[in-house]
Formats: C-alpha cells, sequence, structure tokens
C-alpha cells in the first residue's frame, strides 16, 4: 500500500477505480505512467487479481520492459505477466491459433529484409522494372493497405485500375500467397491477423475475453485503427479497460495513428470514467507554462491544463545564433559550462552536472551532424539514440565509398561496399569469384573490372552495370583536378544512380536517405568556403578524420542525441531544441496535410516538456541545410511562447497581428509555407550534373568561347570528341567532356 500514498489524490483515485472503464487522460509529465504501473500492483496486492488476469500494452519494448521492472519491483515478486508491445501481445495469441486462419503454429515472422527479398522476387517473377518500382515503394502501400484492412481482394475497388494500380493489385496479391505459401507473416500481420482470429472464431475470442478481466493501455493517443479494434474486441466482456493517453502528444499520425481513439474513448465505452491529472510532478513552472503557451494554439483538443509545485525556476534560455555553427558551438560550450561545476544553480547550488542530465532533441536526424562536430572538438561524450552518427549512416558511408574510389581506384573496399548499390545485378558468388581473381592476378578489384574479358563473362545486365560505373569513376578520377569537390559528389551521386534508387524507393526512410545525402553538401561547401580550391584528396582526408572520432561514448555518462519523436515518455533535467525556425520546425512537409501544422505543434509540445530543469531553445538567423545557406525566419512556435517566459535573446514579434487573435492555423498569412530548402537542394543538384553531361552533347571547335566554375573564361584549342583543349587564364587544361563543367558562350 505504501506505493499508494506516493500517489496524489486524483492519481489514486485512478489507480483504485479498477471496475468499469477508464481514461485517464492527462498532459506531460504527470503521471499517467506511474499510475498505471501503480494500478497494476494495487489489482494483483490489494484486489488479489491474478497477474495472469491482466494484460497491459504500451508502444515500445523498452517502455515495456520498464512497466515490467517497476511493476515487479512494488509487488517484490517475479510475475509472467503479458506486459507487453501490441506486436509481442498479438504474437501471443497467434502462436497459440494461428491455426483458426490455416497457418501453422510455427509459423516465421518476416522482418523488413526477408520482406524486401519476396517482393523483389515477386517482381522478378511477374517481370516489373524494380528500377520503375522499387520493391520498397511496393512494401509502403502493401503497408498501408494492411493497416487499412484493404484485402489484394478488395484493392482495384479502392484504387481503381491504372496501370500503376494493376501493378500494385498483382504484386500484393503474389505477395500474400506467398507469405502463406511459405506459413509467414510479416509485422502488419500480426496486429491484423491476431484480430481476425478473434474475428473468426469466437471460442478463442471468449477465451481471451474471460482471460483479461484487466486491459490497460499506455500512450493510447498514437494506437492506429487496427490496434484499436483488438483492444476493443478483447475489452468487451469486462469492459475493465483503461486507457492511459494525452491528445496534446499524438504524433504517429503520419504513420496511421488515429487520434479519434482517444478524443471518442467516452463515446466508445459509455459511462466511462474520466480522470485528469493536472500536477505536473516533472518541469519547473515557466517551463510547463511555455509548453501550455505553444500547445493552446491547435484547436482540435481537449482542453486542459497543468500546473505544478515547483517554483517558476529558470525561464527558458533563447539563442538566436548567427548561423548553424555558432549555434552549436553555443550549445558545447553551455554543456561544458554546466558540467565543469563552475555554474550555480539558481537556489545557490554549486553544482557540476553529468553529461547524462543532457538532452539536444532535434527536428530531422540531418541536424545531428553539426552537434557532433561541435561536442567532439570540445572532447564531450555523446551518444545518438536511436539512430547513427551523421558519418555512420549508410548513405553518407557509400557516396564517401564513390569518392573514395575516384580519389584511389585501388580501394577494394570501397569498392565492395558499391559495387551493387545501386543494383547492378552483382550477386555475392558473382562478386566472390571476382575478387579472388582479382587476388590472383595480384590487380585491384577496379583493375579486373576494366577488363572487357571478364566483364563479357557476366551476365548482361552486370556486365552493363559494371561498364557504366568503371567509366564513371575513371571519368571522375581523371578530371578531379579540374573539378569542385560539390560538383564531383552531384555528378556521381546522380550517374552512379543512387539518387534516383532512394527516390524510387519514395518511404519515409528513403526520404532520410536523401536529406542526409543533401546535408552532406553543407559539409563540401563549408570546406570549399574556407578553401576554394580544397582538392578531393584533402577533402576527403579531412574527412575520414572527422568520421573517426571516437567521442562515441555507448556507456552511461554521455550527452544524448535523438529526434524529438523517439523522445516520447522520456524525461532530462536539461534539454536543448535547436533548429526554431519556420520551415524546419515546423517543418515545410506539414503544410502539405490539413492536420499538419498541428502535429508539429504537438511534436513541440512533447519536446518541451521532456526538460525538468531547464530548456533551451535555439535558432540560426542563417541557416546552411543540405548544401543551401538562407536566411530564416523563427519558428511560429518560439512566437507563440510568451516573451515574460523567455531570457536571452528576443524573439521578433510583428507589429500588427496579422490574422486571429492566436488562432493561426493552416490557411492564415502567419502559417504561409515556408521555403522548400530540401526540394530545391535536391533540384540544384540533378541540374548541376545535367548541365556536366550535357557538354558531351555541345560540339565544340578550335576558337570557341567557353567558361568553367573553377577556371573561368577560356579559348577553345582542339576538341577530338572526347578530350577537349583550352587555354584559361592561368594556362592550357586538357578536359574530359561530359565531365568537365563547361559551358559555351
Ligand atoms: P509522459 O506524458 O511524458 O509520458 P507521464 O504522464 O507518463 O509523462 P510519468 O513519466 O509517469 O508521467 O511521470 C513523470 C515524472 O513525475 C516522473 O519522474 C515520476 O517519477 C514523477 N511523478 C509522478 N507522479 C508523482 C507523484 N505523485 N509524486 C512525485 N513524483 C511523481
Ligand atoms: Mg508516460
Amino acid at each position: 500500500m505504501d506505493y499508494l500514498s506516493r500517489l496524489n489524490d486524483k492519481q489514486r483515485q485512478a489507480a483504485v477505480y479498477t471496475e468499469g472503464p477508464l481514461l485517464i487522460l492527462a498532459g506531460a509529465g504527470s503521471g499517467k505512467t506511474s499510475t498505471m504501473t501503480c494500478r497494476i500492483a494495487y489489482l494483483i496486492e490489494e484486489m488479489g487479481v491474478s497477474p495472469y488476469n491482466i494484460l497491459a500494452v504500451t508502444f515500445t519494448n523498452k517502455a515495456a520492459k520498464e512497466m515490467r521492472d517497476r511493476v515487479e519491483n512494488l509487488v517484490g515478486s517475479d510475475l509472467n505477466m503479458w506486459i507487453l508491445t501490441f506486436h509481442s501481445a498479438c504474437l501471443r495469441i497467434l502462436r497459440s491459433h494461428a491455426d483458426v486462419l490455416g497457418y501453422g503454429r510455427d509459423f516465421a515472422v518476416y522482418d523488413p529484409a526477408d520482406q524486401k527479398t519476396l517482393v523483389r522476387n515477386i517482381c522478378k517473377d511477374l517481370q516489373i522494372d524494380t528500377k520503375k518500382f522499387s520493391p520498397a515503394y511496393f512494401l509502403g502501400v502493401i503497408s498501408s493497405c494492411k493497416e487499412k484492412r484493404i484485402t489484394p481482394q478488395q484493392y482495384p475497388r479502392e484504387y481503381g485500375t491504372d496501370y500503376r494500380e494493376q501493378l500494385i493489385h498483382k504484386v500484393y496479391t503474389a505477395y500474400e500467397l506467398q507469405l502463406k505459401k511459405n506459413n509467414a507473416m510479416d509485422f502488419d500481420d500480426l496486429l491484423l491477423n491476431a484480430v481476425r482470429v478473434l474475428e473468426q472464431d469466437e471460442a478463442v475470442l471468449l477465451k481471451y475475453q474471460n482471460r483479461f478481466r484487466y486491459i490497460m493501455v499506455d500512450e493510447y493517443q498514437d494506437t492506429n485503427q487496427i490496434q484499436y479494434t483488438f483492444v476493443r474486441m478483447l475489452a468487451e466482456e469486462h469492459r475493465n479497460i483503461c486507457v492511459v493517453g494525452d491528445d496534446d502528444q499524438c504524433i504517429y499520425q503520419w504513420r496511421g495513428a488515429d487520434i479519434r481513439n482517444i478524443l471518442e474513448f467516452e463515446k466508445d465505452f459509455p459511462g466511462a470514467k474520466v480522470v485528469k491529472l493536472e500536477q505536473n510532478y516533472r518541469s519547473t513552472g515557466n517551463i510547463l507554462e511555455a509548453a501550455h503557451s505553444v500547445i493552446r494554439h491547435n484547436a482540435a483538443r481537449k482542453a486542459k491544463k497543468l500546473w505544478t509545485d515547483a517554483a517558476g525556476g529558470s525561464r527558458i534560455t533563447y539563442f538566436r545564433a548567427q548561423d548553424e555553427r555558432e549555434e552549436a558551438h553555443y550549445i558545447a560550450s553551455e554543456i561544458g559550462r554546466l558540467t565543469s561545476g563552475s555554474y550555480t544553480l539558481q537556489e545557490g547550488r554549486r553544482d557540476g552536472r553529468k553529461y547524462s542530465d543532457f538532452a539536444i532533441l532535434y527536428r530531422t536526424n540531418a541536424q545531428s551532424r553539426t552537434f557532433e562536430e561541435a561536442l567532439s572538438r570540445r572532447d564531450i561524450p555523446y551518444r545518438v539514440l536511436g539512430g547513427l552518427r551523421y558519418y555512420d549512416r549508410k548513405e553518407v558511408k557509400d557516396l564517401m565509398c564513390y569518392m573514395r574510389l575516384v580519389q584511389n581506384r585501388a580501394d577494394d573496399l570501397a569498392l565492395v561496399r558499391i559495387v551493387n548499390e545501386p543494383k547492378r545485378g552483382i550477386g555475392a558468388k558473382t562478386l566472390e569469384k571476382l575478387q579472388t581473381l582479382a587476388r590472383v592476378r595480384g590487380e585491384s578489384l577496379f583493375d579486373t573490372l576494366c577488363d572487357e574479358a571478364v566483364v563479357s563473362s557476366l551476365s548482361a545486365k552486370a556486365g552493363a552495370g559494371i561498364r557504366e560505373l568503371t567509366e564513371l569513376i575513371g571519368s571522375f578520377a581523371a578530371e578531379k583536378e579540374n573539378m569542385r569537390v560539390s560538383d564531383i559528389y552531384d555528378g556521381l551521386l546522380v550517374r552512379s544512380g543512387y539518387m534516383k534508387m532512394l527516390e524510387d524507393q519514395n518511404t519515409i526512410e528513403s526520404e532520410s536517405r536523401i536529406e542526409n545525402l543533401m546535408e552532406f553538401k553543407s559539409v563540401i561547401y563549408d570546406y570549399e568556403e574556407e578553401d576554394q580550391n580544397i582538392s578531393l584528396a584533402d577533402f576527403m582526408e579531412r574527412i575520414a578524420l572527422l568520421a573517426d572520432v571516437d567521442n562515441h561514448d555507448a556507456g552511461e555518462n554521455a550527452v544524448v542525441l535523438m529526434t524529438l519523436h523517439s523522445a516520447k515518455g522520456l524525461e532530462f533535467p536539461f534539454v536543448f531544441m535547436p533548429g526554431m525556425e519556420d520551415g524546419l520546425f515546423p517543418g515545410w512537409r506539414a503544410f502539405d496535410r490539413p492536420d499538419g501544422l498541428e502535429e508539429e505543434r504537438r511534436l513541440c509540445y512533447v519536446g518541451i516538456t521532456r526538460a525538468k530543469e531547464r530548456l533551451w531553445m535555439t535558432s540560426a538567423q542563417t541557416r546552411t541545410l543540405y548544401g543551401k545557406t538562407d536566411f530564416t525566419r523563427e519558428s511560429q512556435f518560439m512566437r507563440e511562447i510568451d516573451p515574460k517566459l523567455l531570457d536571452g535573446d528576443g524573439v521578433y514579434q510583428q507589429k500588427r497581428p496579422q490574422g486571429g487573435a492566436f488562432r493561426d492555423g493552416a490557411g492564415s498569412p502567419a502559417a504561409a509555407r515556408p521555403f522548400d530548402q530540401l526540394k530545391y537542394a535536391r533540384q540544384r543538384t540533378k541540374q548541376n550534373a545535367a548541365a556536366m553531361q550535357q557538354s558531351a552533347g555541345d560540339t565544340f571547335a578550335a576558337g570557341d568561347r567557353v567558361s568553367h566554375p573553377k577556371f573561368g573564361a577560356g579559348e577553345v584549342l582542339s576538341c577530338d570528341g572526347k578530350i577537349i583543349r583550352v587555354r584559361f587564364g592561368d594556362g592550357e587544361k586538357k578536359l574530359a567532356i561530359g565531365f568537365a563543367p563547361l559551358k559555351k558562350l
């Protein structure tokens, strides 16, 4: 009972209200998760409920494990309880009852890699060109169909029978058949099939309805339709269902979460008791105020407000840096200052804080790079949570390998990594054989691949792919002294087919890879700005050093870097929210969907409420993102925060407010669509690569005037179709047509 005394009245009310539907609707940090944990302990200890009769569902494995540990701590024994994620709960049910749907009980669960292989094979059978329609694209469509419970049979009726839709229909149908034949399910199937079992076999439904006399769901605001149905069916018999959530923290609508699930709980379960927790135990008053001043601008929400016992605390520090490098430098030096022990907290306590007390929460992964560099420079250990360090990301490494090869064609390691990236039809076995051959001959793999005798022994597709690759690398290698690093990069990215591969996949993941690759251009421009004539060799050397820093501390005492999305449910004493600029946060994508801006605002609310003691928000006057430098405007969320809560730099306020008092939802002038830097960077990359290639189409003759971005204007001396000799101001150059960025004047 001790644990109950630690709860406040409202929390206790919720914990002991065990019979009938219950909705705990409360803001961030009000102890929702804590209350749910106590409720489970109370059911077992005080109500004598067997752990066997309880089902508690959370969102991540980490959260599930934490909750199980906490309950076992309270109850003091090891319980074999169902405190699980949705996926694992469904998997358990299916392990016993998949036969209802005609599956064997030992069915396999296919992970995304398996799924991809399967779809690739299907495309091959159906003779679908995976260059035009990638497996990832089909899988994305299939997944969203399953989420909406649209079967292959229903697909044409829902989406029509245009060419593309016909293809999807065929692939989807074959995919389902294959899964069934292989006695396998994918992740979406786990949820979907569990629901199907419950729908199709009444005995099974009754069994679980009877078993789970008490059902609890954390982070209910982020459930999708199928998860909702699952919970609802199980709860029908006993109706002892307790859901916990915060409509202000629904941040996964873009992945199918349906905010209506929580807003309409009282309709779905008539007579439901609603408990609103209003005391926040996590954050100081000013932080909480700031969170409210932002979230109250959302129209679709249940009004609620939190209060806290904690004193006002420090105000939120706002820093508007000149550029993103100064922003990162500022954050790193603040962390340095506060961990050194020379800092006095408001209460007069002198305190050197641990690195792990700090979190940097950003909107997109591409932002992590500048922070990683600034922290490294100060020897501050950090770890990137739920993601890789910038230079460890696959796409960044791949492009670096292309550049390494241009620099040094003997770099076998780099070649092996990219030879089939994008797909060139070189399987693992073929590659192994080629490597052996190169070893026997005592030459580099690249040289072996330049041997026409070798290449013509490969399949037609592989042969063509290899020829293109070696020619591409060879030409850039020959031209590298004459080209800017950024041009080499653009050329490699586009002409290798890498960019197209990602664009064809057209998934959230591939979009984020493109973002990271565009961000690489910021790196290159940084160096080119410092030294206009930086060579590829120098550039690669410096990057290699950066990429190798070992400030990556997997241990405990390290600053944590992660996206705002992955910070849900967590808390930290000190939080930094960088990049508070329109177009970045809220991101320009927010303006694509009607509720987009509100979802971004909820994300901002989640971010602010992660902070316990202090919060910094920063922005940069100019930001180079994806290689393009722009002046920025402070985030509209920044402008929504009451100025009296902010310390430091002032937020620019418009003299005459535009639009309504504070309801500037999408459509009002304040919400004008910000400039889309990413789109611009992508276009420019392609145009640049095309411009270089275009010189192949031009015919040059002696006497023509031409211009070159590095050497300026010049006069053509001779041209033999492939090689062109030009006299520039600082001497004569031999250039390769089709690679040299030459323009005829
Ligand atoms: P979120 O919305 O971010 O998931 P939450 O509502 O689930 O937050 P918890 O994580 O359960 O909140 O609690 C937030 C913090 O408040 C935790 O550090 C917890 O230990 C503390 N806390 C919760 N209830 C109380 C209480 N009654 N007394 C003191 N501290 C409490
Ligand atoms: Mg919680």
